[in-house]
Parts: C-alpha cells; structure tokens; sequence
C-alpha cells in the first residue's frame, strides 16, 4: 500500500505542478496528458481503497468477536466501506470482492500468506488496471482455477492481466470465458445444454405501451440471429466489404441501432413469410465459425462463432459445418487462418473471409466493430500506390477509422498476423505503434491431453 501510495503522490505532484492554466486555456496535448494523469491517479487510490476495504471486510467478519460493521451499526462490510468512504454501493462492492484476492493475508498464527492473484495485485497497486479489469481477471481465474494445474493458472493470470491493461472489464471478461472453454473442452457442450435449454422470449410490457421481448440466446442461436439480422441492417447489405476506391452512397441515416436491428428482424420475418412454405430456413446467411482441425476431425474440442466471441462445442460446429452455407475454417496449432473453406481457391472472397477471422473486426485499438459492419482496406500500400490485394496488405477497418486511416496521417503495419497503428505525430510524437485488433488466446492455453 505504501507503494500505492507513493505513486499516487508523485502522480498528484506531477498533475499539480502541470497546471497552471485553467482547463480551457490547454493545449489539446496538455489536456489529454492531464486527463491521463487523472485517470492513473484514480486506478492508484481505487487500489488503495481495495486494500482498506479487505482489512474492512475482515473486521467485518461474522465469526469475528464482534463484527465492525455490525458496531457501527451497517448491514455488511459494502455498506460500511459506502459510507467511511463515501463511495456508490457498487464501487464500495467491488472493493470488498477485490479486496480478498489480492491483498496478503495473515494465519491464525500470524504468518503472512501472499495474496492469492499476486500478478493481478501488482499490476492494480501500480495503477495499470481499473477495479473492474482486475475483477474481471480474478473471476476469470477462479473459473479455471480447478481445471488447470498451478503453473497453467499463473500463466493465464498474467495473459489476463496483460491484456487487461488494454480491454473494458467486459471484454476481459469474455477473453476469460474463451480461455475456459480452451482449457475445458468437454465443459462447452454440457454448457452449450444448459445455455440452451435456458434460452427464450419473454414478452412484457412497458408502461408506456411498448412490447418488450427478453431474448436469451445460446451462442449458435446469436450468431445464427446476429448475422441475418446484421445483413437486413445496413443500406448497404451485409456481410459486404467495398473496396477502397469504390465509395459507396449511404444516405444519412437518422436510426438508433437499436432501431436499425429492430428494423433489420422486421425484415428477416417478412423476407421468411413471403418465401414459400418450408424453404424459409435462412440459410442463406453467411456465419462464420472458425474450428481447429482436430476438433472438425475428432469432434472433440470447441470452436468459435466469428463476430459473437463465444465458444460452442465441436459436435455443434460440425453440424454446422454440414450445412451448405456455413463455411467452416480450419485453423492450424497457432490459430493462424490456413485455409477458408474447400469449395475454391483462394479469392477475394475468400481472403475477406480469412481477414473477418483473422481480425474480429474493426482493426483500430479499442473499436467493437463486428466483420459485416467493416470494410476491407489495403491497409499498408494502397492500391494507387502499387499495393498488392492480398492478406498481407488488408485489414478490416470500420468505415470511421477506414477513413482515419486514409485521411489523418496513421499507419498501419501486421506483425505476426497482429494489427498495429501507428498514429502520427500529432497524436503522438514519438509515433509509439499502438496494439489493434482483438485479442486472441494463446495456443499454450489449451487443453491438453
Ligand atoms: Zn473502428
């Protein structure tokens, strides 16, 4: 904590010392760097925060001789943590579930035991993750916790915490989900049952009149929903990618996306009733589900629905896999894209579809953008410029950052099938490659035997 601490002080003098003007009279950099500042001085106190709240939580006990928070007249250690520090219920909540697991603890003989997730710990004491990440992370963990043997567990806490230092607590979460079912093959199918028998509608109504459904899906179901959804969505119909030169004319469009899908299931349900009785299956729509060749071979093993990010089993991706418009790719040991398909040689649609695996997405650090709502851009060389239209040179881009990319002075550069950007040196002067592209799990983490 005294290190916390420090660092916090020193980050405070740092912020101190910079201003001298008030907010408005910043340069755009100062701002930003300012803003940095506020951030990692809010991680540092928020760990600080954490390690107080554990010891809160302990005193709070109720094996203990007398509970504090039951003294100071508080229902549990959340309330009391709330209110000492006049923090949300929810943020004092996530101190006290934190706090256990990556604290030290001390025996009933007054040893100290090491905290539980040390690596998770060092990286919230230094300031590099939120409150949130680390939780994340130490769910993550302790999903995997009696699965995997010690030194397997270490390595997917550091992976977890690696990655969580760039990701949203919500993405660290399901990067978590993937490593399970990596490491718990035989769990996705009982899984996948449970999801599924537990999947439906439920229909309410809201006060103001609107019929409100509930959807709860299994990840085939989503995957299957999304795409034919997605494809009805976009003016300019998906899964579709334009070419660089080739600007396409979308008219302004004034939709919620919320509003759009909605839109886009209306159409999927009349496109289904004016189709013919019984031929109305929606096979029509393209899914992509991205299976290592041992799990396609054996039916052992999972298998990932590309654009949702989550696992289903091998039976399921080899059922899918029968049907005529589902292409199934097999992926080698490193899950780098060896073949799409079987039906043709490599071509253009093919390799969209590899740079849709490959990428997950929108390229740019930190965009969510699924594959049908990106373009495929010659990402380093541009056509003009003697580019060749191949894997090597593309790259899925949004079409914001599309347009980022080619107008605002960024680079974009593959190393190892991992996305880079460069931004320029207006954003940043020592131009520092920024890491893009989704994180994908390491094939050490995998199931073996
Ligand atoms: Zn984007």
């Amino acid at each position: 904590m005294r290190e916390t601490l420090e660092l916090l002080l020193s980050e405070v003098a740092h912020l101190v010392e910079a201003t001298d003007a008030p907010a408005h009279d910043l340069d755009d950099a100062s701002l930003l760097s300012r803003l940095s500042s506020v951030g990692r001085i809010r991680r540092l106190a928020d760990a600080v925060g954490v390690a107080l709240s554990a010891e809160a939580a302990a005193r709070s006990d109720r094996s203990a001789e007398e509970p504090l928070a039951k003294r100071m007249g508080e229902r549990s250690a959340t309330d009391l943590v709330s209110r000492s520090a006049g923090v949300e219920p929810t943020e004092a909540g996530a101190w006290c579930s934190l706090g256990p697991l990556v604290t030290s603890r001390r025996t009933l003989l007054g040893d100290l035991l090491p905290s539980e997730r040390p690596l998770a710990a060092a990286a919230l004491e230094s300031g590099d993750l939120t409150v949130g990440a680390a939780l994340a992370v130490t769910r993550s963990v302790a999903a995997i916790e009696n699965r995997a043997d010690v030194q397997t567990v270490r390595e997917v806490e550091q992976f977890l915490v690696r990655e969580a230092a760039r990701l949203t607590a919500r993405q660290v979460g399901r990067i978590g989900e993937l490593v399970r079912d990596r490491l718990d093959p035989d769990g996705t199918a009982p899984r996948e049952d449970d999801l599924r028998r537990r999947a439906g509608i439920r229909e309410t109504r809201s006060a103001d009149g609107h019929i409100r459904w509930i959807v709860d899906m299994d990840p085939e179901t989503a995957g299957l929903l999304t795409a034919a959804v997605d494809a009805k969505t976009d003016p300019r119909r998906l899964p579709r990618f334009v070419e660089d030169s080739q600007e396409a004319d979308v008219e302004r469009d004034e939709r919620t996306h919320g509003q759009r899908r909605l839109d886009g299931l209306v159409e999927v349900a009349r496109a289904s009733l004016r189709t013919d009785e019984g031929t109305a299956g929606g096979t029509a729509v393209t899914m992509l589900v991205t299976v290592p060749y041992e799990a396609l071979r054996d039916g052992v093993g999972d298998a990932t629905i590309c654009g949702v990010d989550a696992s289903i089993s091998a039976a399921t991706a080899r059922r899918l896999a029968a049907e005529a418009d589902i292409i199934p790719v097999v992926l080698g040991g490193s899950s780098e894209v060896l073949d799409v398909g079987r039906r043709r040689r490599l071509h253009t649609r093919a390799q969209r579809y590899a740079m849709a695996l490959r990428d997950g997405g929108c390229v740019w650090p930190g965009c969510d953008a699924p594959p049908n709502r990106c373009e495929a851009a010659h990402a380093i060389t541009p056509w003009s410029r003697q580019g060749t239209t191949d894997l090597a040179n593309g790259a899925l881009l949004c079409r914001f950052h599309h347009r980022r990319l080619d107008n605002d002075g960024w680079l974009l550069r593959i190393r190892d099938d991992v996305p880079y950007l460069i931004p320029p040196p207006w954003v940043d002067p020592a131009r520092r490659p920024r890491r893009g592209g989704r994180t994908r799990v390491p094939s050490e983490l995998q199931h073996t035997g």
